[in-house]
């Protein structure tokens, strides 16, 4: 194993097989075989270098945070406002007061939906989401709609699976409040024209929420030029542990949001007549926080910094127009979700194979990839399918789990040739 990140010199090419080895679960064999892992949307693999800072906090540094006036608390405060400050630095947020931390995406857009839309939306206003979205940026909407009286507006998609731009420039009006959005989609790898769409979403006045879980593995997310209000993701989808993530707000929208949940450390005084609220970003963290996961995100954070995510981007772009060239090739296979500008995630059906099947021969030659409707069942449904296969790359993907993939793909057409 490496002892540090496998940090890429500038100019040298980026050596798959160093960052493989950074990552243990890859030497591990499936059913007998050489695991190709290419479900990496669904959940990333972590580096040693996540691993070992997690169990590190957890030998030397674990305590309750913000409440022990002893050592230990004190370094695991310390730690875990590290890890805050880490999450501002990758998103170049102005402050931490801005960087909130979740449970993952999930929980981020429900934050953003039970205390800013459910204290602000009334009937007549409108909520505008495309339909690509990830369930995690349909059904608390809904929620929220049903409670509020507000409407959700959805803006369409084409047989390619962009977004059609007209189509969503006309869903705006000035009774959209909040445009919601992913910045790539999960299940079709499509990357959003994001600066377009905050753009069209300022100019009628409505705050906009980006869904960045399968941006930040594989692009550099700016927020002071992306300009959103929101934007949330995950840190099992970064390199990092489950059970974190990160809801980022403007500071100024914030802080005129109610708390969502209550109790332990987003207050400041309680008696049973009054409570007053602690500051940003405590007031939107109630109760014992993932401390060890958020140690575990600064890390993984780290991690992908230290191989460069612009040349990660490069490397998974590569694989991706292999793959797609090598897939085009098999006979019966469709490629579903076909922008012209994508994300390393290749959806497809083969003719004749339920995917769920497929995902079982695919399982017993070791390849890993996902089948279902990935969370997007208006995508399915768009495109008439029940459910696709899906295969997704990451930093350590290589040629070899594409090859892996292209032969099992060949023996599932044997099997129900
Ligand atoms: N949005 C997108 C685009 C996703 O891909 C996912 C996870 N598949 C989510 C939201 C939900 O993330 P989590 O389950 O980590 O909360």
């Amino acid at each position: 194993m490496n002892a540090e990140p496998a940090r890429l010199a500038a100019g040298m090419p980026y050596d798959v097989a160093r960052v493989r080895a950074d990552f243990p679960v890859l030497a591990t064999r499936v059913r007998g075989k050489r695991l190709a892992f290419l479900d990496t949307a669904a959940s990333a693999q972590r580096p040693l270098q996540v691993i070992e800072a997690v169990a590190a906090y957890e030998r030397t540094s674990h305590a309750n945070v913000h409440r022990g006036v002893y050592q230990l608390s004190q370094r695991a405060t310390d730690a875990f406002e590290g890890a805050r400050e880490r999450v501002r630095r990758f998103l170049n947020a102005a402050s931490e007061r801005e960087v909130i931390f979740t449970r993952g995406t999930t929980e981020a857009i429900n934050l953003v939906a039970q205390s800013w839309a459910r204290s602000t939306l009334g009937p007549g206003d409108e909520i505008l989401i495309t339909w690509m979205e990830h369930h995690a940026n349909i059904v608390p909407w809904q929620m929220v709609c049903q409670q509020t009286g507000a409407t959700l507006k959805v803006a369409p998609i084409d047989r390619r699976g962009e977004l059609r731009l007209d189509a969503f420039r006309a869903l705006l009006s000035p009774r959209t409040r909040l445009v919601a959005f992913t910045a790539v989609s999960n299940s079709l790898g499509t990357v959003l024209p994001a600066a377009e769409i905050v753009a069209a979403a300022r100019a009628v006045g409505a705050l906009v929420l980006v869904d960045a879980a399968q941006a930040v593995p594989h692009e550099r997310v700016d927020l002071r030029a992306l300009d959103c209000d929101f934007l949330a993701f995950s840190g099992h989808k970064l390199y990092g542990p489950t059970g974190i993530g990160v809801l980022w707000g403007r500071e100024a929208v914030l802080r005129e949001m109610p708390p969502w949940q209550g109790g332990g450390d987003m207050i400041l005084t309680v008696s049973f007549e009054r409570t007053t609220y602690n500051a940003l970003p405590y007031k939107f963290e109630a109760g014992t926080p993932n401390i060890s996961g958020a140690i575990g995100l600064a890390a993984a954070i780290d991690y992908l910094e230290g191989l460069g995510i612009e040349r990660v981007h490069a490397h998974e772009q590569a694989l991706l127009q292999r793959a797609t060239a090598a897939l085009g090739r098999i006979p019966g296979l469709t490629i579903v979700g076909q922008a012209a500008r994508k994300a390393g995630v290749i959806s497809f059906t083969l003719e004749g194979v339920h995917p769920h099947d497929l995902g079982t021969i695919l399982d017993a030659e070791g390849v890993a990839v996902r089948a279902g409707h990935h969370c997007a069942m208006p995508v399915m449904d768009f495109f008439e399918v029940a459910a696709t296969a899906r295969a997704s790359f990451g930093c350590y993907s290589d040629e070899a789990d594409l090859e892996q993939l292209v032969a099992a793909l060949g023996h599932a057409r044997e099997v129900f040739g």
